[in-house]
This record gives C-alpha cells, sequence and structure tokens, in this order.
C-alpha cells in the first residue's frame, strides 16, 4: 500500500493550521476515492514557534476525522525553514513525499494532478514555479530575476526562476536529498543537484490565508546570497581575476612612469589620482578578503558538523532529543 507523506513546515502558524489541516483532508479524501489504496501521513514540525502552533499539531494526532495520520516534531528553537524542510524529510515515511507551507501558498489541491503525473509518465519528482511574481514589490521581482540569472550562470545546480519548495518526490529522490546532510542548505539548490526526472507545473501566486511573511527584504538578499556561496564557488574566481587585472593595471603603470620620467623628468605633480589608485586598489583587496571570508564562514560552520535541527518533542518520544 502506497503512503504518501505531507511534510509542513511551520512557525508561528496557529491562524493558517487549522485552515490548512482541513484542505489537506479535503485533498486526500477526494485523492481516496481516485486511489483507494493510497495512504497519507501529514508531517509537521514546528520551527521554534511560540504561539499555539504546536496546540494545533496535538490535537490534530487525536483527530479522527482527518483523512491523514499526523505526525509531528517540535524544535528546541527557530531553526529556519531549511532545516524544518530537513527533519521532516528525514522522519517522513512515505513512498511518496510532498513538501509544503502551512499557509497554503502551496495548494493542496495540486496534489491530485502531481500525483498522478507520477502514476503515468517517467519522472522522480513534480515541482511547482509561479507563474508570474504579481502582488510583489517591483525591486524585489527584480532582484529575484537577477539573482536567478547568475546563480544559474556560475553554478551547475540547475535553479528555476520563480521554483516553490512545494514538490512531490519519489523516495529516492528524497533519499538523495536527505543524504546531502551540509549544514548551510539552500533546498532550491540540492534539488537542482541530485538530479533526476523533473515535470514542472505552474500555477498562479495566491495569498498568505492568515498571519505573515517571515521573510524580509534583507532576509532574502542574505538567502540569495547563501545560495551563491553553497552553490558556486565563482566569486572566488572573481576575486583572483580582479587580483591579476590589478597586477597587470600596476605593471603597464610603472612602465608608463617610468619611461615618462626618463624622457620628460620628474613634474611633482598627480597626488589625486595616487589617492584614487590606493583607495581603488585598498577597495579591490577587501572585497577579495571578504568574500574569502564568507568561503571561510561557511566551512568554519560545516566543519563544527554541529546538527541542522534539535527535536525538543514529538508525537514520537524516541525521536526527541534526536538530531
Ligand atoms: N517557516 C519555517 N521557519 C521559519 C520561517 C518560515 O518553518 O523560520 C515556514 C512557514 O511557517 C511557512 C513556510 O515556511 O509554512 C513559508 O514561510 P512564509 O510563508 O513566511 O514565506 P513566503 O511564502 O512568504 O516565502
Ligand atoms: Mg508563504
Amino acid at each position: 500500500m502506497p503512503l504518501l507523506s505531507a511534510v509542513v513546515p511551520c512557525f508561528n502558524e496557529e491562524d493558517s493550521l487549522p485552515l490548512f489541516l482541513s484542505e489537506l483532508d479535503k485533498v486526500c479524501k477526494k485523492m481516496r476515492d481516485e486511489w483507494p489504496d493510497l495512504s497519507f501521513e501529514a508531517v509537521l514540525v514546528d520551527d521554534g514557534s511560540s504561539d499555539g502552533t504546536l496546540t494545533i499539531m496535538r490535537n490534530a494526532v487525536s483527530n479522527a476525522e482527518y483523512g491523514f495520520h499526523v505526525r509531528w516534531i517540535s524544535f528546541s528553537r527557530n531553526f529556519g525553514k531549511e532545516a524544518a524542510l530537513y527533519a521532516g524529510l528525514r522522519h517522513s515515511h512515505g513512498d511518496y513525499v510532498a513538501t509544503l507551507d502551512a499557509d497554503m501558498q502551496d495548494p493542496p489541491s495540486l496534489l491530485p494532478q502531481m500525483y498522478s503525473i507520477l502514476q503515468t509518465e517517467d519522472y522522480d519528482n513534480v515541482a511547482t514555479r509561479r507563474q508570474d511574481r504579481k502582488g510583489e514589490p517591483p525591486i524585489r521581482s527584480w532582484f529575484a530575476h537577477r539573482f536567478y540569472n547568475l546563480i544559474n550562470h556560475i553554478s551547475n545546480a540547475d535553479i528555476v526562476d520563480g521554483a516553490r519548495d512545494f514538490r512531490l518526490m519519489k523516495r529516492p529522490m528524497v533519499d538523495a536529498v536527505l543524504s546531502m546532510c551540509e549544514y548551510n542548505r539552500f533546498s532550491k539548490g540540492i534539488y537542482g543537484w541530485v538530479g533526476f526526472k523533473t515535470k514542472w507545473i505552474s500555477y498562479e501566486n495566491v495569498d498568505r490565508v492568515a498571519g505573515n511573511t517571515k521573510w524580509s527584504f534583507l532576509k532574502l538578499f542574505a538567502y540569495a546570497l547563501d545560495g551563491i556561496v553553497a552553490f558556486s564557488t565563482a566569486p572566488l574566481v572573481l576575486a583572483s581575476l580582479i587580483g591579476v587585472l590589478l597586477c597587470v593595471v600596476a605593471f603597464v603603470l610603472v612602465i608608463f612612469i617610468v619611461v615618462r620620467t626618463l624622457m620628460f623628468g620628474d613634474p611633482v605633480a598627480g597626488w589625486p589620482s595616487l589617492i584614487c589608485a590606493i583607495t581603488f586598489i585598498g577597495g579591490a583587496q577587501l572585497l577579495s578578503v571578504g568574500i574569502l571570508g564568507q568561503y571561510l564562514a561557511k566551512t568554519y560552520l560545516e566543519t563544527k558538523r554541529r546538527p541542522i535541527y534539535i527535536v525538543r518533542l514529538s508525537s514520537e518520544p524516541e525521536n526527541n532529543a534526536q538530531k
């Protein structure tokens, strides 16, 4: 009997989680009509919420009405969505695993279509992307497009513009994603890196049902930088190239100055140009050291081998305090 797991990261989602669960319930019941031997579980991950999210999860376990079995884990603090997704995948048992947000921006109603694609066509996972970025501030869209453009040029992880974290995967792909146990997780890159055959479907962007987004512009910007550092070493090459370029410029300048002095003597002039050169070279050096520092910092964090998340409580007590 195939099992479908729905992994749901939740951070302060007390308003949207009940709506999400009842929607998922409807979808599961509908799917069971079409595929009678399919069973469902929801793996809810409480990412250190400070509101009533955990209580809702506890109550959901004892709700016999639901067309799915509920399991939950609760982190000891907020570890971020990436950690929550990883934990959810780790704890899921399904032959098929879906990852969706609790705010219904990843409509569960798409699951039947996604499941049917995996049944009838030769794909390992069905991924979703937004048709457009309607309702998003233009400046954010602009940066998002530039980011996808850039990262696809400088890394070999195929990252699709507008891709959401909403996907339905077969177990081998889930295991592949779990085998990448890096600490700095950038899901969009990881999915692209592991490969497998992906079918993309697009849908119109929907607004959150309740609550607020947890992403500010600055947070997104930092996330984009993390993605670049995690999946490309091109910035390091760039730093070296700037260094080489400046050496060439300096070499030409030296020859120019020596020749000029020999031919025309040494008129005392040009401290502004000197300052410009010093500032430019100083800036380029700091930039390169900064880039180096970014990679060093990530390497430092990786080498500590800290757990990606820590479970405080869970619906299966044997999982508690496990990493
Ligand atoms: N989320 C999480 N941990 C965090 C931030 C977000 O588990 O630190 C969850 C959140 O509860 C939601 C999903 O990740 O289910 C997407 O978050 P959000 O809707 O805030 O992001 P957006 O859709 O605006 O990109
Ligand atoms: Mg959202």
